[in-house]
């Protein structure tokens, strides 16, 4: 292994080896399955930092990893560099031009809070404690995506340290910009974005739970209802059991349920008009739908909080019929022998549509993504997750159009360049294979779903 240790450069955060203390924390993050294990832990403070850290990295012929919260970890460094960015959370908000400046580590909640007394909201999605650029570098699905459409189609620029150690500013126009959107760290480290903040202050939404009984009929009803639904309407229909644990409110424990979760850019009034044959459906063990403030929005899909170990499949379907919902249930439903949540989100409206820059988020005219996450640990097998995953994935097959980058979890298999070419239509995969060998030839960038540069041999991490 290359001597990591001898003239390290002049960072201004810690820098941290195996057995120092502080290394495991921050190498840690929310995905618990597996964890960053890198010779060289970078905790950046400010863009030079991250420029110190690459080109440290280049120098010795490391490859390198960046880590904010550790939510869409794919590949985890054995050796080599993690330039952490946990400490580089500055957002600043220009209500005049609406637009955020964020930098790399800041994580949506952020964002969401320094808005809000301006009367505006970012796309964030359905977690504030996701962070802001790599949820956008994956395209970002908001909780208001059928409206504004992906986030990473509202970015105004990008700063961005290449693998040859430089510090860029790219916008619209640029071929770089376009390419970074969509492909995480494949051409770079951002090291800070500036994005569009759109004047929602509040929203409609929240959550109709259904039990067991009617799960099907709910899921079945939301499936039909969202052919009309429009496109201030974003919504989500999960299929889970509730944890029999304390913690849990008890008519809730341990039960099967069907959560119908809406999002609407509008007033009350009008969401409740237009929920009204959700709620038909039957009695609802939660039905806390109401007019929030923006900044409570958190609560309309109640995403856990703390770190665990999860590992997650996806589809993006063109369609999905009744016969495309059975198959849901009778793979990953109620009777599945290991424990499944499923999230089958309503995509179409302004997420088909493509803006002028060449953003390298693809298959847009997916109309829904559904979503089957399990969670590893003890008492469960990998191969009978991994099973049951891919059964489902071969019986949405006749309806599917590829899949999402970003709602991929899990090492090894899941993170190999069949997968990663699946995130994109080959041409574009073409595109970002030809920046890679111009930005990144050697491939430095590699821990991550890896687009591999052009003309490049076989893949090695
Ligand atoms: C609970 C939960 C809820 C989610 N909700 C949504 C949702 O509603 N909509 C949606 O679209 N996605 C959602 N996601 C997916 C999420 O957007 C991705 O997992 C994303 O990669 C997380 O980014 P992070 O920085 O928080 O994670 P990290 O694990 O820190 O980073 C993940 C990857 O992002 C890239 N990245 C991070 N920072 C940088 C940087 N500075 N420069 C270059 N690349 C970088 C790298 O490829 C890195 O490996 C959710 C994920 C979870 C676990």
């Amino acid at each position: 292994m290359a001597n990591t240790t001898r003239r390290l450069p002049p960072f201004t955060g810690p820098v941290l080896r195996p057995g120092d203390p502080g290394y495991e924390e921050e190498v840690s993050g929310f995905q618990t399955a597996y964890a960053h294990r890198p010779s060289l832990a970078v905790g950046a403070v400010d863009a030079e930092d991250v420029r110190l850290a690459v080109t440290h990295a280049a120098e010795h012929g490391l490859p390198v990893a960046v880590q904010a919260t550790g939510h869409g970890l794919s590949v985890a460094a054995d050796g080599g560099v993690l330039v952490s960015t946990r400490r580089m959370t500055d957002v600043h908000v220009d209500p005049a031009t609406r637009t955020a400046r964020v930098a790399a580590g800041a994580r949506w909640g952020t964002v969401i809070e320094a808005a809000a007394p301006h009367g505006l909201a970012p796309l964030a999605g359905s977690s504030p404690t996701v962070g802001a650029v790599g949820y956008t570098l994956g395209g970002g699905i908001g909780l208001s995506a059928r409206r504004f459409g992906y986030a990473a189609d509202h970015v105004r620029a990008l700063e961005v340290v290449t693998a040859d150690g430089r510090l860029h500013r790219t916008g619209p126009g640029d071929e770089l910009f376009g390419a970074l959107l969509g492909s995480g760290d494949n051409l770079g480290i951002v090291t800070a974005m500036e994005v569009d903040l759109f004047p929602v202050p509040s929203i409609y939404g929240g959550q109709l739970v259904f039990d067991a009984p009617l799960a099907q009929e709910a899921v079945e009803t939301w499936r039909q209802w969202t052919a009309e639904a429009p496109e201030e309407l974003t919504s989500t229909a999960v299929l889970f059991r509730f944890p029999d644990l304390p913690a849990v409110p008890a008519p809730l424990r341990g039960r099967y349920t069907a959560s119908l979760r809406i999002a609407l850019d509008g007033p009350a009034e009008r969401g409740e008009r237009l929920v009204a044959p959700l709620r038909a459906v039957g009695e609802r063990l939660v039905d806390d739908l109401r007019e929030m403030p923006y900044a409570e929005s958190d609560t309309i899909h109640r995403e856990p909080a703390t770190p665990h170990a999860y590992t997650a499949d996806n589809a993006l379907l063109r369609a999905f019929p009744p016969e495309a919902l059975r198959a849901v249930f009778d793979t990953v439903g109620p009777r599945s022998p290991v424990d499944c949540v499923v999230d089958v989100r309503h995509l179409g409206g302004a997420l088909r549509r493509r803006g002028p820059a060449r953003v390298a988020v693809d298959h847009r005219e997916a109309e829904y993504v559904v979503r089957v996450i399990s969670f590893p640990g003890p008492g469960t097998d990998p191969d009978e997750i991994r099973e049951r995953h891919a059964l489902l994935r071969g019986a949405l097959e006749p309806w599917t159009v590829g899949h999402s980058l970003a709602f991929l979890y899990g090492d090894g298999e899941r993170a190999d360049e069949a997968r990663t070419r699946a995130g994109f239509e080959p041409d574009t995969y073409e595109r970002l294979a030809a920046l890679k060998a111009v930005h990144d030839p050697h491939n430095l960038f590699r821990l991550n779903r890896n687009v591999r540069p052009a003309g490049a041999g076989p893949a090695t991490r």
